[in-house]
């Protein structure tokens, strides 16, 4: 099929709120800007799954408190600098988001996304609804549909990317910037609240392209997902009404046995490590459940249980399961104060991001995360833009050779090769459940270990794996990344003999200053994973 060839100055990839402020921000500044995602945009991202809880300074919540919390959720990994940036432009980007049309309500300790009253729809789809209107009525280039498979970078800087668009055709972009702005990786893991199709790419983008990533074994699990057989595992939404009881098969009250107080919507906030590590320990004995009967009759009618009325299971009549799930990725690409990365031409923001959260994200940073940053991120890379022209003038198109380079490559992903062959959909769920088991909320050696041996036969069975279909080239990508995110994140875990903050090692308990402030620096080289520790940047 013949390769579509693109050029614009700058290419956001990803939909979710990061890009969006990205993409309208360059917009601004008179920049040609080109939007993809894997679907129509706004979709499938997981901030259309959000609360639509910002953490930031608001008339009860100063900007020292909102330091505070962040710092202690980390527990000393928060790159500071970072921390100090999203703080003091917090409140700005809210203001930004209210002039985009978004409703953002302060709500005394932060902030939170209007509804009309009575409505059970998302807050996440109330956010990116204003915004996606935005943009259809702006310059910016939309093309949903394309998953981008590699970074162009040549002579040291990017220079674009190249993707297929869902009916096969390749798709060679040339853009002077690239914002990555791809999300995290929840759905490697079996258990979790995120979209689907949130595969951790951007991840092995960054690491394909030259990039180091920083911390991925701090993963955060929220600790109340759904954990019916036969229903989504989706997020169980606060505010929770005090009525909830959280019991065990004997019907024991279990927040009493983890003396994490009454407080559940406190406790989801500011204790999310702590909570969902405590009930993943106890759902290994044992189911655990939540317990809405004794709620009353009009609670019901509100945001969230009117959320949950909707659905046939009947919520209000039984206690069922819940689980803790995988919900959010503290690690990710490294960037400055400017949303800059070590590689010149691209940029970063959102989940994809490194370093905010430390070991342990506090409740409503990351939408406020993507705020900030994707705003910061459309102006730096507008700024470089700009400066590329003053020195090099308008940019020229590809070369010829260049373009028979990459049309190569194309060719080599799809390739017929010989070969033995296990279906893509099993091998993937193969690794999410390996995922799930080996690097779980508590890990420890011997699993970890065994878990790095069970994934070393998966990934036989993904080389053999040919691209017959389109469709098993969308896959094959996916089981490359996943499984090389998860070799990451085992390997990552057994070499950090401690526990810190979302990070629980049953073999090592304790948290280790001593040893282990320090960061976890992941790189391919030559196509293997190498794992080294760095001292903090920041102190
Ligand atoms: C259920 C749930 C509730 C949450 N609630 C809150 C909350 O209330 N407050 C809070 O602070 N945080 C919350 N979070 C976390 C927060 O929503 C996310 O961290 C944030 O929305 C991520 O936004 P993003 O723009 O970085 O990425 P996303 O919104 O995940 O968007 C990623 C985009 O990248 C695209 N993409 C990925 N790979 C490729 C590729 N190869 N090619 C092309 N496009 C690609 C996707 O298609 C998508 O468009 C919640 C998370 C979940 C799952």
């Amino acid at each position: 099929m013949q390769m579509e060839e693109l050029s614009t100055d700058i290419l956001v990839i990803g939909s979710g709120l990061a890009g969006l402020l990205s993409a309208l921000e360059a917009e601004r500044a008179g920049l040609r800007v080109l939007l993809v995602g894997k679907f129509a945009i706004g979709m499938g991202t997981n901030t259309s799954l959000a609360n639509g809880a910002f953490t930031a300074a608001s008339s009860g919540f100063s900007k020292e408190n909102h330091l505070r919390a962040t710092l202690e959720s980390g527990r000393g990994l928060n790159q500071v600098k970072l921390v100090k940036a999203l703080i003091e432009k917090g409140p700005d980007a809210i203001k930004k988001l209210r002039d985009y049309g978004v409703p953002v309500l302060d709500k005394g300790t932060g902030y939170i996304v209007d509804r009309p009253k009575g409505s059970s729809q998302l807050p996440g789809v109330l956010l990116i609804k204003p915004l996606v209107e935005r943009l259809k009525n702006s310059s910016i280039r939309l093309l949903p549909g394309l998953v981008i498979f590699d970074l162009v970078v040549e002579g040291g800087e990017v220079q674009g990317a190249l993707g297929f668009l869902n009916d096969g055709k390749p798709c060679l972009i040339q853009s002077r910037a690239v914002i990555l702005s791809t999300g995290g990786a929840g759905s490697i893991y079996r258990r979790n609240d995120n979209q689907r199709s949130i595969l951790g790419d951007g991840y092995t983008l960054a690491l394909r392209a030259g990039l180091p990533l920083l911390d991925l074994e701090f993963v955060q699990f929220y600790p109340f997902v759904l954990g019916e057989p036969r229903l989504s595992s989706f997020l169980l939404y606060p505010p929770y009404p005090r009525e909830v009881r959280l019991l065990d098969e004997k019907g024991e009250d279990l927040l009493e046995r983890f003396n994490i107080g009454r407080d559940l919507n406190q406790a989801v906030i500011m204790q999310r490590d702590r909570f969902s590590i405590a009930l993943y320990q106890a759902s290994q004995n044992g189911d655990v459940f939540f317990d809405l009967t004794q709620v009353p009759r009009e609670k019901w009618e509100h945001y969230p249980l009117n959320f949950l009325k909707k659905s046939k299971f009947p919520f209000r009549e039984r206690a069922f399961l819940v689980s803790p799930a995988v919900h959010f990725f503290m690690g990710g690409v490294e960037i400055d104060e400017n949303g800059r990365t070590s590689l010149p031409g691209l940029f970063a923001a959102g989940e994809v991001v490194w370093g905010i959260h430390g070991a342990n994200r506090l409740g409503g940073n990351a939408l406020t995360e993507c705020a900030v940053f994707g705003l910061i991120g459309g102006q730096s890379a507008s700024e470089y833009v700009r400066q590329k022209e003053q020195e090099q003038g308008p940019s020229n198109l590809f070369s010829e050779d260049f373009i028979k380079k990459w049309d190569r490559k194309v060719r080599a992903y799809i390739r017929k090769r010989r070969g033995t062959f296990d279906p893509p959909r099993d091998l993937l769920k193969g690794l999410k459940d390996l995922a799930w088991r080996y690097a779980s909320p508590v890990r420890e050696e011997e699993s970890l270990k065994e878990g790095l041996d069970r994934l070393a036969s998966i990934e036989k069975g993904i080389e053999e794996v040919y691209p017959a279909t389109l469709k098993d080239l969308f896959k094959k990508r996916d089981l490359e990344n996943v499984a090389l995110l998860l070799k990451a994140i085992l390997k990552g875990s057994l070499l950090r003999t401690e526990s810190r903050g979302s990070f629980f090692r049953k073999d090592f308990q304790d948290l280790d200053d001593a040893n282990w402030l320090k960061n976890t620096c992941y790189r391919l080289e030559k196509g293997e994973l190498q794992i080294t520790h760095r001292p903090l940047k920041d102190f």
